[in-house]
């Protein structure tokens, strides 16, 4: 076992509901929670910003390369940095996610967050949750999970999050933004969202957040009992 623990993987779809069981599972376990996608918003916001154009490959490294970006913890709450701005709010719109999404096909984009998300977990303790984690981030993450949801309800729950904040975005629309998001994301070459043969899938669909929770954190316990019994073996 790693210093502190294991290093969790979680990946799928968007609005597949990682975040959320993420965070839970996190807590439960006393873990860190490290989300990943708000590493690719952070880099295109940046992108954007600097008003280059996200085709402009060269460009877009550059971009990437100059940007401190990471995690702060305050009062429970974590907050996601770019250099001393805090960005939390400003990665969260569909412009944002689409940009991201484009961006995140480049080698470099990956390349410039593959070291940082490695050094970020290699202690354990943490649960990634993302596209890749489980397929090229940390293939040997001891226990992987693909959660899985139908369009449909996935274009729901994140057309419930934009109407919170404001957005006027109909169902429809939120539901083909999803879906082309997750073509964009599967067809890439470079770390495409795929299950890995070794992860566990989970279906939410018509599931309680609470249900799945549970078989989550079942098999983590399952696992962390089953490792430390070998380990004893081992030691004896
Ligand atoms: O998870 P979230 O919706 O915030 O991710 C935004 C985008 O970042 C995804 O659509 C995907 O293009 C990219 N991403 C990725 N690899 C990850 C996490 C996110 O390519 N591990």
């Amino acid at each position: 076992m790693r210093n502190r623990g294991v290093v969790i993987a979680i990946d799928g779809p968007s609005g597949a509901g990682k975040s959320t069981l993420t965070a839970l599972l996190a807590e439960r376990l006393g873990y860190l929670h490290i989300d990943t996608g708000a590493l690719y918003r952070t880099l295109a916001l940046l992108v954007k910003r600097t008003g280059v154009a996200p085709d402009d490959h060269s460009a877009v490294e550059a971009v990437c390369r100059k940007a401190v970006i990471g995690f702060r913890r305050d009062a429970g709450h974590c907050r996601v940095m770019a250099g001393d701005e805090d960005v939390t709010g400003a990665i969260r719109t569909p412009e944002i996610s689409m940009l991201t999404s484009q961006i995140s096909a480049q080698a470099a984009v990956r390349e410039v967050l593959l070291s940082l998300q490695r050094q970020m977990g290699r202690d354990g303790g943490v649960i990634l949750e993302g596209r890749d984690i489980g397929t090229v981030v940390f293939p040997d993450a001891e226990v992987k999970f693909f959660l899985s949801a139908s369009a449909d309800e996935r274009g729901l729950r994140r057309f419930l999050e934009l109407q919170e904040k404001g957005s006027t975005a109909t169902l429809e629309e939120t539901i083909a933004e999803v879906v082309r998001r997750d073509r964009q994301d599967a067809d890439r070459e470079l770390a495409p969202l795929r299950k890995g043969a070794d992860a566990v899938e989970i279906d939410s669909t018509g599931e309680t957040i609470a249900s799945v929770l549970e078989r989550m954190e079942r098999l983590v316990r399952e696992y962390l009992s089953t490792s430390a019994a070998s380990e004893r073996r081992g030691s004896a």
